[in-house]
Parts: C-alpha cells; sequence; structure tokens
C-alpha cells in the first residue's frame, strides 16, 4: 500500500468524528490514513424533544458510502465498551460498509451479538475478542488495550501507534480505586503510557463540567445500601439495562438484606443472562425470581428491577406508573430507586414521571450521585491527573456537549498544554494531526443525524420532521371540495375534517365562513371553465384558508385540501 518515494512525514492522519462531539451519545470516530479507515464505535442517540416519534438517531455513513459504493477501505471497528451510545448503530451500519471486522472485550461481544439477534436480516458479524494488553495492527494502526473503570465491566482504552505519532483514545471512564466487583484503575499501565511520547489525548469529557472526583462505586454501594436498610415495602429500580455494575449492587443488596430480585423488561432480562454467564454479575441460586412470583412475597422481600428511569414510554417503570404492567401496581411503602441520569432533553419527562410515583404513594430516591453520567464518568480532577499522567502533546476532548468539551479544554490547558495545542472539534470535522501540528481542516464531512423510527432508517428526514412538528403544535385541517368539471361549480358544501386545531363541534360559524372561502377561491379559479390548474387552486385554498384561520384564531394547523373532479 505505502509508496516508498514518499517520505512518511508529509503525510497526515485524518481524524473524524461522526457523533459523540457536540452531544451526549451518537460516538463514531475515523482515523483516516492514506485512505485506510479505523473506526472507533458505532452508538445510537437519543432523540431531542423536537424529534416526536423518533426512537433514536444514528451517525451518517455518507463519508464512508456514496451512492451505494464505498470510499474508504475500512479496516476494522474497534468498541470500548457494551454501552448503546457505543454499540447500538451496529446493527444499522455495518452492512452497509461492507462488514468490517469488529474488536470488543468479552462482555462488549456478547452485548453486540445478542442486540444484533433482534436484526435477523443483517449480515453475521466477525468479532474478535480482545483484551486488556492485547495487540493488534490494522494497516498502519497498531493498537495496544487497556483496562478502564466505567460503570460496565469490561471496558477498554486504546493506545494506537500511527505513523504520524501515537494517539490515547480513553473511551469512557472514570478513576476507581475501589470498584465494587472489577479490578481498580490501572495507573500503572496509564504510567507507562505517559512515558512513550504520546502526541495525541482523546479523552472522555462528559464529566468535565462536574469539580472534584467522580464517587468511587464504593460510595454508590453504600448509597444504595442506605436505601435498603430503610426500606420497609418493596423496592423497585429503573436503571439502564447496561449500567450492568448497578444491577449488581441491587442484586448484592437484596441478598443482603433477604430480598428476591424480580427482573423485569427484555433489555434488562437479557443483560442479566449475559453478564451472569460470563461471570460479570454474580448471584445466589435462588435470588432471581420471575416478575409473576412478587405476588407470593411479602412486601420487604421484594426487589423490582426494570428499566426506564428516563421516563422511557415503553419501559418498565413507565408501564407500571401508567397501572399498565401485568403484575405490579404502585402502593404506598414503595421505594423507587432512579439509578441513572437524565440524559439532556428528558428533564420534564422524568419530572412528570416522579410527581406520578409521589402521587400513588412511593418514595423516590434519586441521588446525583447514582447517576449514569456522574457516577461514570471522569470529573475535572480526574481529567486533570489523566493528561498528567500521558502527558500529550496536543489533546482534543471527546465524547459530550459542546459545554462539557469546552470545559475539559480549560482543564487542559490549566495543565500547560498550550492553547494551540488543544482542539475543540465537533462532528463532521476533519483534526488533521502531523508530526509536529494538529489543526483542524476548513473542509467538513455529512455528519448529519440519521433518524430511526421503527424500522425505517432514515426515511425520517427534514421534511417530515417538520411536518411532525406543526402537527404536533397546531393540530391538521383537511379541505375536501367536490367540484363539477363541466360547470367549473363546487358540488355540495366541502366537507372538513380537523384534528388537533379546534373542536369543531364548537367552532360551527368559523367552518360556515371557512366553507364560504373555500367555494369562493375555488369558482374563482374554476368557474370560467377552459383548463383548470388545480395545484395552483390547491395552494390558494392552502394560503387563504391559512391566513383566515391564523386571524381567527392564531395557530396555524397544517392545512391539506384535497380536490375531487367529477
Ligand atoms: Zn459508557
Amino acid at each position: 500500500m505505502k509508496k516508498a518515494n514518499m517520505p512518511a512525514q508529509q503525510k497526515s492522519l485524518q481524524i473524524i468524528p461522526l457523533g459523540g462531539l457536540g452531544e451526549v451519545g451518537r460516538n463514531m470516530m475515523l482515523l483516516e490514513y492514506e485512505d485506510n479507515v479505523l473506526i472507533i464505535d458505532a452508538g445510537v442517540g437519543f432523540p431531542q424533544e423536537d424529534m416526536p416519534g423518533v426512537d433514536f438517531i444514528i451517525p451518517s455513513i455518507d463519508y464512508l458510502k456514496k451512492g451505494g459504493k464505498l470510499q474508504k477501505k475500512i479496516l476494522g471497528l474497534v468498541i470500548t465498551h457494551g454501552h448503546y451510545d457505543h454499540i447500538g448503530a451496529i446493527p444499522y451500519l455495518l452492512g452497509k460498509i461492507g462488514n468490517p471486522h469488529v474488536f470488543a472485550s468479552p462482555l462488549t461481544k456478547a452485548i453486540i451479538l445478542r442486540r444484533q439477534e433482534d436484526f435477523p436480516n443483517q449480515p453475521k458479524l466477525n468479532i474478535s475478542i480482545v483484551n486488556p494488553k492485547d495487540k493488534i495492527e490494522l494497516g498502519p494502526f497498531k493498537l495496544e488495550f487497556f483496562a478502564q473503570v466505567h460503570n460496565i465491566p469490561d471496558t477498554l482504552g486504546i493506545f494506537i501507534s500511527t505513523p504520524v505519532g501515537n494517539i490515547v483514545h480513553t473511551g469512557d471512564f472514570k478513576f476507581d480505586q475501589n470498584p465494587i466487583y472489577s479490578p481498580p484503575t490501572d495507573f500503572a499501565s496509564l504510567e507507562e503510557m505517559g512515558k512513550r511520547n504520546v502526541s495525541l489525548l482523546m479523552s472522555d469529557s462528559t464529566g468535565a463540567e462536574e469539580f472534584g472526583h467522580s464517587f468511587s462505586e464504593e460510595v454508590i454501594m453504600k448509597n444504595l445500601e442506605e436505601i435498603f436498610k430503610n426500606a420497609k415495602g418493596r423496592i423497585i429500580a429503573a436503571t439502564f439495562s447496561s449500567l450492568i455494575n448497578r444491577v449488581q449492587q441491587i442484586i448484592a443488596l437484596s441478598e443482603k438484606y433477604g430480598r428476591k430480585v424480580a427482573i423485569d423488561g427484555y433489555s434488562m432480562r437479557t443483560n442479566v443472562e449475559i453478564s451472569k454467564k460470563l461471570g460479570y454479575i454474580k448471584s445466589q441460586k435462588n435470588t432471581l425470581i420471575k416478575p409473576a412470583q412478587i405476588a407470593d412475597l411479602p412486601d420487604q422481600k421484594v426487589t423490582f428491577l426494570g428499566t426506564g428511569a428516563q421516563g422511557e414510554e415503553s419501559a418498565v417503570l413507565m408501564r407500571i406508573v401508567n397501572r399498565e404492567h401485568r403484575f405490579i401496581r404502585i402502593k404506598k411503602g414503595d421505594s423507587i430507586i432512579f439509578s441513572s441520569s437524565v440524559i439532556p432533553g428528558n428533564e420534564r419527562t422524568v419530572q412528570v414521571l416522579k410527581d406520578e410515583l409521589y402521587r400513588q404513594g412511593a418514595k423516590v430516591f434519586h441521588y446525583k450521585m447514582m447517576d449514569i453520567h456522574a457516577g461514570g464518568h471522569a470529573q475535572r480532577d480526574e481529567l486533570k491527573r489523566m493528561i498528567e499522567i500521558i502527558r500529550p502533546k496536543f489533546f482534543m476532548p471527546i465524547h459530550g456537549q459542546f459545554s462539557m468539551l469546552f470545559n475539559h479544554a480549560e482543564v487542559a490547558e490549566s495543565c500547560g498544554l498550550p492553547k494551540e495545542n488543544v482542539i475543540v472539534a465537533e462532528n463532521g470535522q476533519i483534526i488533521i494531526l502531523g508530526q509536529k501540528s494538529i489543526s483542524l481542516s476548513k473542509r467538513t464531512v455529512e455528519s448529519n443525524l440519521v433518524m430511526v423510527d421503527g424500522l425505517g432508517v432514515g426515511d425520517v428526514g427534514e421534511v417530515v420532521l417538520r411536518d411532525r412538528q406543526n402537527l404536533s403544535k397546531d393540530g391538521m385541517f383537511v379541505v375536501i371540495v367536490v367540484v363539477d368539471r363541466m360547470t367549473g361549480k363546487v358540488r355540495n358544501s366541502p366537507d372538513i375534517i380537523s384534528r388537533g386545531f379546534v373542536y369543531l363541534k364548537e367552532s360551527k360559524e368559523l367552518l360556515y365562513n371557512t366553507r364560504k372561502r373555500v367555494v369562493g377561491i375555488v369558482e374563482k379559479a374554476a368557474g370560467s371553465g377552459g383548463a383548470v390548474n388545480w395545484i395552483y387552486v390547491k395552494d390558494e385554498i392552502r394560503n387563504k384558508v391559512g391566513d383566515f384561520l391564523y386571524a381567527k384564531t392564531e395557530r396555524r394547523p397544517m392545512i391539506l385540501p384535497v380536490v375531487i373532479e367529477v
């Protein structure tokens, strides 16, 4: 591949974030050298509040694939850990980019394969297991994996030797000397890397706006234990199904306090199954029970574990609160644990959910220290320490909203890195790393949000979304007119169907005047006989009826004119 007559120092490496920079989630990063592309992570993001009906968002691969043809040589996909914001887009993207080889730790691999079963039409994945200290070579890149502590076991960081210098990609991490069920942070490995002349450090920014040090899993465990100690009734815990450490803690505490654990929800059950099989979740023989069995136990012997701390519509907690769950209703004395933080954008939904839980008699525990973000990600003191250990020449904050990236960049500068050596980039920008320089290219690549709604991937675009937004704001208004082709006269009175705009039964006058206007518009255009431009007529109805309704109601429903010639 390499042309021998070209001196290597003239070439540079391109780093291209396709997702995860300027947002929490949807992580995907490309490293490109001479058209060879290494991909790190392929995650989903959660839709924002202005995306009604969208299940989640994934990165765009337009840069890798144009007109059905791969533009680059893809060397492989390396996954840092099993959270959905790092693996969730795999079933949607991999088949489209030639099903490249995947490298992941044992638990991550198991979670990816389990999820892939839900997509039977996708090609079989080729996944190789990698463990800390393993080395692999992919084209011009030499990768070495190292263990990181996060809130899911088997999390990896990556040391990457490239022709222009060494890069450290932290993945998601926190520094924890007392994690509950995994080895503590491997400072020896980090320090060893710090001695190897690291050119660029790319580090997790999710916790960069929080001062101090993240809570150790041990502290989180103690806080959880307080709840278990004091709970008289049932404990209902809601968390992400991928927050394996938290699930394990809840199981262990339940055993300690004589409770059985009913695990509910498909994703939660399968993740627990996988983790148990690989030994990442341990439980005694009779601890785990089926949700139906809780009815046979006294309240103080029950822990109910499910998803839904984000207020997700179809999650277990939501079904319980809406009284749609088959086996459980909230009752006085229940203790509800929200054990994951609110993803930006979901705050209101979660607040409504909490209020409703209190209304139904439960007590809600929602400690910030149990948050997935605050709990799983390094905060300023740790981020600073990471930079001081790795001692990179250049620094680039990754994973987080823009404010998080910005704050992380400030941390780097406070460690003595010159401002020009710190790059704050966003999705779609191209970062050019040379042997002695780093810069942002003026060029950008396609990095728009690809929306997934049910079975559709990418078919909900700007237009569909705008329609949904309008419909959700002011509703819709359908006008059906039957026109006599021969005379150009409107037959009968136009029909009006409306949803979400006004209550028709109470708006007789408005409808009467609207109909009158519609007849006027149509007959003016069609009454003269000859060829009639019906597109023009429909536009006229849309505009004039729209203006009229706005004048009367100050609302702008979506107007759908239907003209039928007979
Ligand atoms: Zn994570």
